[in-house]
Parts: C-alpha cells; sequence; structure tokens
C-alpha cells in the first residue's frame, strides 16, 4: 500500500527554508556510466566483450577474465528480491532528514547482486523486483528497485518522488503562453496534476488565440513575461520567483533560412535574443530562488526544462541560424545545469525534432505535435530523466550522431 501524497499545506511565510542537502555524489569515472544512461532513462551496466560476464559495481577491468574490454549494455533490470532492511537511523545529513529508508539486495536475472533503493511498492521478499536506473538528488545514478507492475500512487513513494520531478502539487511557469507548445504544455502539466500554472506572455494587450481559454481553467494564472526585456524577467521573478518548483522555457524564435539567403543579422539576432540571451535573463532571475528551494518538502522546486531542438547538436543549414542559436542555449543549459545541481535542481533539455507548427509548414512529415511534445516533457519530469529525444526524428538524429557526428553532419548539408 502506498499512502497517497497529501496536498502541502500553505507554507508559513516567516520560516526559514532548509539549505538544500545532497546525497553523497562522488563517483569514479567508471561508475559515471550508470549515470550517463540513467540521464537519459535507460538501466545499462557494464558488460564484458570476452567472457560476457555482467558487472556491477562498475569498474575498469572486467573481474571475470581480468582481459576483456566492458562495454555498457541495457538491462530489463528484472530480478529476485532477496532481502530489505529500513533504515531508522543514518549519519549522512540528507538520508538523517528522510528516514525511514527502505532498501533492499537484488539478485539479477542476468548476474549480479546489487543493493537498491526500495519502492514501497515491492512485495516482501523473496519476490519479484524490476530494478530501474534513476538520478538521485545530486543528479548521480543510483538503483531503485520498483514492483514489476504498475500500483495505485506508484509515483507518490517518497523514494521515488526524491528522484524525479514530478509536477503533483507542484507550481509550474511556462515562459510562452502564445505557441501551441505552450498552450499544450500547460494543459499537460495541469493534467498530471499541477496545482498551479503561471502562463507567460509577452504583449499582453495584444489577443492571442487559445490563451482566452487557457486563463479561464481554474488552474491557471497569466504572468506578464517578455524574455527579451530585462527588466520584465526581473519584474516576474520578483512576483513568483520564490515559487516556481518547475519552470519550462518554450519562448522561441524560429527563422527558416540560413545564411546566404538572407543579408543582414537582426533576424538571427532576434533569434539569439529570445532562444540564447532569453534563457540567461532567466537563469540569472529565476535561478538563485529555484535553487534555494531544493528541498523545500515533497513538493520543492524540482525542474528546470529548455524546449531546445535536435538542430541544437548539428547545424542543419535551411535552419542555420535557428540551429546555432539552439546551439548556444545548449552549452548554457549545461552551465545552468552544474550550477543548479547543488540545490537538487535538475535541469531537463529536450531536443525535440521539426515541430509541426507555422515554422515548419514547408517541411514533410514526419513532424512532432505540440500535444506530443508537452506529453513526452512531462514523462521526463515524471521519470526524472535529464536528456529527452521526443519523436521520429530526434531518435533518429540521435542514432546517427551518437555514431559519428562528422557523418551528421555530412548528410545533412548535402
Ligand atoms: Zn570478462
Amino acid at each position: 500500500m502506498i499512502r497517497p501524497l497529501a496536498r502541502p499545506r500553505r507554507k508559513n511565510p516567516v520560516l526559514r527554508t532548509r539549505q538544500p542537502l545532497l546525497p553523497p555524489g562522488g563517483r569514479s569515472r567508471a561508475a559515471l556510466g550508470l549515470t550517463a544512461a540513467a540521464a537519459i532513462g535507460r538501466f545499462e551496466l557494464q558488460v564484458c566483450a570476452a567472457c560476457g560476464a555482467v558487472q556491477y559495481p562498475p569498474s575498469e577491468v572486467c573481474r571475470g577474465c581480468l582481459v576483456g574490454a566492458l562495454r555498457w549494455r541495457e538491462q530489463s533490470g528484472l530480478g529476485e528480491l532477496l532481502s530489505e532492511t529500513t533504515v531508522h537511523v543514518s549519519h549522512d545529513p540528507f538520508f538523517r532528514e528522510r528516514v525511514p529508508w527502505r532498501l533492499g539486495l537484488v539478485r539479477l536475472d542476468a548476474g549480479p547482486t546489487v543493493v537498491a533503493h526500495l519502492h514501497s511498492g515491492c512485495e516482501a521478499p523473496p519476490s519479484r523486483a524490476r530494478v530501474a536506473a534513476r538520478l538521485d538528488k545530486s543528479g548521480q545514478g543510483v538503483l531503485l528497485a520498483l514492483p514489476l507492475h504498475e500500483v495505485p500512487n506508484m509515483a507518490d513513494d517518497p523514494e521515488l518522488r526524491e528522484m524525479t520531478a514530478h509536477p503533483k502539487y507542484r507550481k509550474a511557469l511556462v515562459t510562452d503562453g502564445k505557441t501551441p507548445v505552450g498552450q499544450a504544455l500547460v494543459r499537460a502539466l495541469i493534467d498530471a496534476g499541477a496545482d498551479l500554472v503561471w502562463v507567460g506572455h509577452a504583449e499582453p494587450w495584444k489577443q492571442q488565440p487559445g490563451l482566452a481559454e487557457l486563463e479561464a481553467l481554474p488552474q491557471t494564472a497569466l504572468v506578464p513575461l517578455d524574455v527579451t526585456d530585462s527588466r520584465s524577467v526581473k519584474q516576474a521573478a520578483a512576483e513568483i520567483g520564490g515559487k516556481v518548483d518547475i519552470l519550462v522555457n518554450n519562448a522561441e524564435v524560429h527563422r527558416t533560412y540560413g545564411i546566404g539567403s538572407r543579408s543582414g543579422i537582426e533576424p538571427a539576432r532576434a533569434e539569439m535574443d529570445v532562444n540564447y540571451f532569453g534563457l540567461l535573463r532567466l537563469a540569472q532571475e529565476f535561478g538563485p530562488p529555484m535553487r534555494a528551494r531544493g528541498a523545500d518538502g515533497a513538493s520543492s522546486a524540482t525542474a528546470w526544462v529548455n524546449i531546445l531542438s535536435i538542430y541544437a547538436l548539428a547545424n542543419y543549414p535551411p535552419h542555420g541560424t535557428f540551429s546555432a542559436s539552439k546551439a548556444a542555449a545548449l552549452s548554457l543549459a549545461q552551465c545552468l545545469r552544474a550550477e543548479m545541481r547543488p540545490g537538487g535542481i535538475r535541469v531537463v533539455n529536450a531536443f525535440p525534432g521539426p515541430i509541426d507548427d507555422e515554422c515548419n509548414q514547408t517541411l514533410p512529415p514526419p513532424k512532432l505535435a505540440p500535444a506530443a511534445l508537452a506529453k513526452s516533457v512531462i514523462k521526463a519530469l515524471e521519470d526524472g530523466v535529464e536528456d529527452l529525444y521526443p519523436g521520429d526524428v530526434a531518435e533518429e538524429w540521435l542514432a546517427r550522431y551518437l555514431e559519428s557526428p562528422k557523418t551528421l553532419e555530412r548528410e545533412i548539408g548535402l
């Protein structure tokens, strides 16, 4: 039985917010392979190319034969829960605040026996369980044993909630509510249980299709926000910055040309001003208050989502300047991720392929529907992943990019 998460009480504004604490985060270079896979939602272990042994904990050499090369390979995680224990006293400050904490010993069908955090939906041992890799509050890969099948209130398990960024009972900001993607994100956050979604809109004097319907929903509030205007960003942060638990930055300008097809730099500058400097302005104003609230109870500040583009990985010349602005935003997002990590805030980067919107009208399918993009962002928050590549095009580009960035550059630059 999992106790459903209770709606958090209104905070006493006089009380001090606790400093965010993190679980131990040191890892060897070999062990970071587990973290890298968990960041994209996969559970991988090292497999020896010579003797086929599956290894855990990660190491530099195969413990079976001492010679084979080790490669990270995806695992089903299925195994037998052999025993469990509940920690009531911990010398670690992070866990001391969170006990009781359940741990289990799982013998994986693939071979190794692992110690894992234990979801409260797992039956008492001996029983079957599925081990998954998740990122903990310090952004490191850890193992979590989950029940084989979905159980009621599964996401409300306190251990799982520490490792994810579930929108339930949280307050979110979507920075641009005038676009179809922004509106789909707002609706998806509400469907996932968000308490309140602030909908950013520049140019409040303009009528925007769909915005009035959003405003009529009881869980939304419009907030004037123009990411190209430092004063506007500052003002919005002064008003709501201390309350935002999940920030989704979807504000973007997207022009569809390369270098030679236009003269002058104004369109490219407009792209940079929103796609890159917009992120920087938001990060400067909203980053520090969010980072300070990373340990603020069960509905603490938890995630910062950037809607980037798969073109951030490799420039797509017909959308050349847009690609460049998204590559700049990706680089900045990596900096933001490192700076937000000490507060336990996860920076989530979404790399969608072409979206089915005005800018891609002339592009043949497949294109990603705004609702599908919103759905995958919510899933990423619920699963606690850092990078997501929604849609067929993005997945295919990623696979080609991982195989050879240079080959991909040549293929798309033809
Ligand atoms: Zn071996």
